[in-house]
């Protein structure tokens, strides 16, 4: 038996299936989770010593690749000083002026320590400052296991095939509205209807919950405008793109300001981190400057703003952003010859350093259409990529990411293998 297996069945005993977030399980894959014990680069090694060439990076914050020199030399050198006080440091605000720096809609930030704490101080904010209590949300993204937002919510939730999570009252989401995302029509509809009692749109400007998901041509710029004019708050949930997209995240990309950013995973470098911001006369709102509680222990420990910190002025000074887009551009490219090649339909979504495989030949515009990618060929392409040593997301319904550590000859055994793959399912259908 291997280890990752004996693990897993002692893991069982004490955490509830075993992990502590549940994509992690590989249960839509139909298989078990792999114990991970070092990572470094674009490569990490499980407790049996086999290696892989990683396209999950953590979900998202590995940017820079695994134990990143200079950050793990900033924390060695932080945590013999103590790695929390409940006390402000000068880190935090090191942190909160790169942040404001560089996304171009933020002019205040409050760091919390994970991205749903963000969203959810968001939601409050924006309910807060509007007076009103109805969300707009889209069907397939998803905002963190909060209860208001634990609807259609993309990912773990899809996967899992859970409607909705047990748990969460009614009264809880009844004011939340959901609508397709690039659904231009549903959305004026929604704003005709719901108005002045609309607080917010909150919006993954790409989707990387439901795979990989663009907005069509002028969705967003639509978003924007009908909150503008409806004294809606526009938050972007930048806790996936944000410092992925470009320095300053999807909005920058886009050129489109939401009212409130919420972001997460790259802006700790690692560490939990997650952060709110937004035009000063919003931010204002919260405690103790406002009447808008919000809090958290941990929150602005030095240690998890220094990882953050070193890392966006990795990517501030010397920025990755063209390198990343071309080398995931060459590896879709080379998935769609093999898979023309081989008789294989399969649609792939892709920008900056984000992509996903669907295996359909149907165009992936939302959740819906996201489900009609065939998730037991999805599975079988799962197991064959990892056996020859690459480790995509384990679900149909994420994105996978390329990091500033993945060589030119991590592509091409990526590619290899994805052929190698795909030749599996050839022999199995004969
Ligand atoms: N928002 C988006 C867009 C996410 O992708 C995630 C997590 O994947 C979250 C919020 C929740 O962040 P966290 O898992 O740090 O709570």
């Amino acid at each position: 038996m291997s280890k990752s297996k004996e693990l897993y069945s002692i893991a069982k005993q004490y955490m509830p299936g075993g992990v502590n977030s549940p994509v992690r399980a590989f249960r839509s894959v139909n298989s078990e989770p792999l114990f991970i014990k070092r990572a470094c680069g674009s490569h990490m090694w499980d407790v049996d010593d086999k290696e892989y060439i990683d396209y999950v990076g953590s979900w998202g914050p590995m940017i820079l690749g695994h134990s990143h020199p200079e950050v793990v030399e900033i924390i060695k050198k932080i945590i013999s000083n103590g790695t929390s006080f409940g006390a402000p440091n000068e880190h935090e605000i090191e942190l909160a002026k790169l942040v404001c720096e560089m996304v171009p809609s933020v002019q205040m930030v409050r760091f919390v320590n994970s991205g749903s704490e963000a969203v959810m101080g968001a939601l409050r904010l924006a309910r807060a400052f509007t007076g009103r209590n109805k969300i707009i949300k889209f069907s397939g993204c998803y905002h963190g296991a909060l209860d208001p937002l634990l609807v259609q919510a993309g990912s773990g939730v899809a996967t899992l095939g859970l409607p909705d999570s047990p748990g969460v009252p009614q009264e809880v989401t009844k004011d939340t509205i959901i609508i397709d995302f690039n659904d231009f029509s549903s959305l004026k509809e929604a704003f005709k209807i719901y108005r002045d009692e609309l607080a917010a749109v909150i919006i993954e400007p790409v989707i990387g919950n439901s795979g990989c998901i663009l907005p069509k041509d002028g969705f967003l710029e639509l978003v924007r405008e009908l909150c503008s004019i409806n004294g809606s708050l526009l938050i972007f949930d930048e806790v996936m793109t944000g410092f992925r997209l470009s320095s300053g995240g999807a909005q920058q990309l886009y050129n489109i300001m939401p009212d409130l950013t919420t972001m997460g995973k790259i802006i700790g470098g690692g560490l939990p981190v997650g952060a709110y911001g937004g035009k000063k006369e919003v931010m204002e709102m919260v405690a103790p400057s406002g009447p808008v509680y919000q809090a958290g222990t941990l929150s602005g420990n030095p240690l998890a703003m220094t990882a953050g910190i070193v890392t966006l002025n990795l990517l501030k000074n010397n920025p990755p952003y063209d390198q990343l887009e071309n080398k995931t551009r060459v590896l879709c490219n080379s998935f769609k010859d093999i898979s023309i090649a081989m008789n294989i339909p399969i649609t792939i979504n892709n920008i900056g350093s984000m992509f996903s495989i669907f295996f359909t030949n149907k165009e992936v515009i939302d959740y819906n259409t996201a489900k009609n990618s065939d998730i037991k060929l999805f599975a079988k392409y799962f197991i064959n990529m990892l056996d020859n040593g690459i480790y995509m997301p384990p679900s149909q319904f994420e994105a996978c990411f390329m990091s500033a550590a993945h060589t030119d000859q991590d592509i091409e055994k990526t590619c290899i293998a994805f052929e190698k793959s795909l030749k599996l399912f050839q022999l199995s259908k004969t």
